[in-house]
């Protein structure tokens, strides 16, 4: 964006140029004939000259004035949920260097930006505000859901970028633990797996999902879960295995308002030919696997029907808000709590 601004700088200081340049020629009759083209060509030469100068002073405009802030939007909520969108972002500024560094993943998550904002509105139809933290920066320069190192590749901007996202969760989660106790933290992507359904990441592979209920509830699985808080402690009496893939886990809700999610009571073990996303560095960071009151899922957004266009957006959007509202209720807390 501050590409664009820089580039429109220096377009209105072209126009101011020839203003100058005409002085002194506007007496006679043949002079002011020739005004306009003059003035015509001395604009077009000097627009050219300084366009083509433009680049260099840029990238020297834009070392100077890297803010971070212009990179990560921020809302605080007023309900114990945050949103956090990692890789939506599509800004590439010309001062980070494309990452390359350990193997580097660059694809963005498509429309989850958009997603997040129909969530939104959809909560706000109830009076509700999750908190909500979106990366802009495209992840070919800092990648939001991976460590520091691995997110910036050495570059002060992306690092201090990375830096600024991950310190709004956790003040998210400060303020969540203040006003409510416990809470639930969703880190919102979209995966291009051929299979068209919403996939859930509570940071267990696919083939710890296909062990027995029993190994799935002992204490060396549960330890291993982001919503292990919430199998300990929940108002239902459910297991872990319940909360996973009963009927009302979040991914049997989903599928109950019309989206088909793994895991889930229709649909309970991804294969491991599946690719399937069971969760990330955020997922791990920001739930209950890292101890605390705050669960953790990774929900991968599937795109045909979903997220591809404006109303299937808000389609989900609803159904979203639906299923989460519902999964709240059961398992958190009798109503869900508003709290500015
Ligand atoms: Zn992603």
């Amino acid at each position: 964006m501050e590409v664009f601004n820089l580039k429109y700088d220096k377009v209105e200081k072209l126009e101011l140029k020839p203003f100058k340049l005409e002085k002194g020629i506007q007496n006679s009759v043949k002079q002011r004939l020739i005004h306009p083209f003059l003035k015509s060509f001395y604009c077009f030469l000097t627009f050219i000259i300084l366009v083509g100068c433009a680049k260099n002073d840029e990238a020297i405009d834009i070392l100077n004035s890297f803010v971070a802030e212009d990179y990560v939007e921020f809302e605080m909520g007023n309900i114990p949920i945050i949103l956090s969108v990692p890789h939506g972002g599509d800004l590439k500024p010309v001062v980070i260097a494309n990452r390359t560094c350990n193997n580097a993943v660059s694809v963005m998550d498509e429309f989850t930006i958009e997603q997040a904002r129909a969530i939104m509105e959809e909560f706000a139809k109830r009076g509700q505000k999750p908190y909500l933290i979106i990366n802009k920066m495209h992840r070919s320069k800092m990648d939001a859901n991976r460590n520091r190192e691995d997110a910036s590749c050495g570059d002060k901007n992306a690092h201090a970028v990375w830096s600024l996202f991950h310190s709004q969760i956790q003040n998210s989660i400060v303020s969540i633990k203040t006003k409510f106790d416990k809470g639930l933290f969703i880190d919102l992507h979209g995966h291009g797996n051929p299979k068209q359904r919403v996939e859930l990441g509570y940071l267990l592979y696919e083939d710890e999902l296909a062990l027995p209920d029993e190994t799935l509830n002992s204490p060396a699985l549960l330890k291993a879960s982001s919503i292990q808080h919430l199998a300990k402690n929940n108002a239902s009496g459910s297991l872990h295995t319940d909360l996973l893939k009963g009927e009302k886990a979040f991914g049997s809700l989903l599928s109950q308002a019309g989206f088909l999610a793994v895991p889930s009571n229709k649909d309970p073990i991804p294969l491991v030919s599946d690719n399937y996303f069971s969760g990330g560095y955020n997922t791990a960071n920001y739930s209950s696997y890292k101890g605390g009151t705050i669960d953790g899922i990774q929900v991968e957004c599937n795109r045909t029907g979903l997220r591809d266009t404006k109303s299937n957006r808000q389609t989900f959007a609803m159904a979203f808000v639906n299923a989460v509202t519902t999964f709240l209720k059961a398992h958190y807390f009798d109503e869900v709590p508003v709290k500015n």
